[in-house]
């Protein structure tokens, strides 16, 4: 489903990822964790080329991105939630919803009003379908974000820190959206999080990076009870409460 090859990216003289080598298969939650600035965005960004490597390749689907085809392979694929939400503030909910089916999808408002609120209800937001991003709080702009990605009807859908912008309080209620997400069997997800629960409840695999590498890799469960490197298990002893 996606497929890193020899991924490397650098910012000017500053390596920051080094030979990522990742297949994610079709319908797998996989978790990314490991230190600030390790290069977990930068890798998730890479798969949808908001980050074009410096060298190496990414398929999607058996298909190579370019710079050619990657508009095409992403918008029919791929969608992303952002640690920020991302909203737009000067439309209500139900635009910030409908526009991209409607823009990118040839979706006719009323097919795009219709998949806006199936998925209003997913993320059980229905009722703020004419409200706008800053009557909400977070953790419902959030949701709300999670369900315009869902209006993309990709197949793969990457989160970078979904739940770390929040409100300690509002966590949970995306956590539980999300955890609802990870029971559909043909949504591929990639999320970047330290919620280890989560990841124990979603997660087929989790990945830990540091200095732009995958140093392990292994079950939620590996991490709880075996993890081998020291670097990973000192992480691990800070995150996990
Ligand atoms: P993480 O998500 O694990 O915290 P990132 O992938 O965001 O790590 O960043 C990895 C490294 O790359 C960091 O040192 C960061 O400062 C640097 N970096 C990320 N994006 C850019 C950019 N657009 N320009 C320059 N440096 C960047
Ligand atoms: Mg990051």
């Amino acid at each position: 489903m996606i497929k890193l090859v020899n991924v490397c990216k650098s910012f000017g003289d500053l390596e920051v990822l080094k030979n990522v080598n990742l297949e994610v298969k079709e319908g797998e939650k996989l978790v990314i964790i490991g230190p600030s600035g390790s290069g977990k965005s930068t890798t998730i960004r890479c798969m949808n080329f908001l980050e074009e490597p410096t060298s190496g390749e990414v398929y999607i689907n058996g298909t190579k991105l370019t710079k050619q085809n990657r508009i095409q392979v992403i918008r029919d694929n791929i969608a992303m939630v952002f640690q920020q939400f991302n909203l737009y503030p000067h439309m209500s909910v139900l635009k910030n919803l409908t526009l991209a089916p409607m823009k990118l999808h040839h979706k006719s408002k009323a097919e795009a009003e219709e998949l806006a609120y199936h998925y209003l209800d997913v993320v059980g937001l229905r009722d703020k379908a004419h409200v706008y991003p800053t009557a909400l709080s977070g953790g419902q702009q959030q949701r709300i974000a999670i369900a315009r990605a869902l209006c993309m009807q990709s197949k793969i859908i990457l989160f970078d820190e979904p739940t770390s912008a929040l409100d300690p309080e509002t966590i949970q209620e995306v956590l539980d959206v999300m955890i609802k997400l990870g029971q559909e069997k043909n949504i591929t997800m990639v999320v970047v999080t330290h919620e280890m629960g989560f990841a124990r409840s979603v997660a087929d695999r989790v990945v830990f990076m540091d200095h732009g590498q995958i140093i392990e890799e292994g079950t939620p469960e590996h991490f709880f009870t075996d993890a081998q490197n020291e670097r990973v298990k000192l992480f691990l002893s800070k995150i996990i409460r």
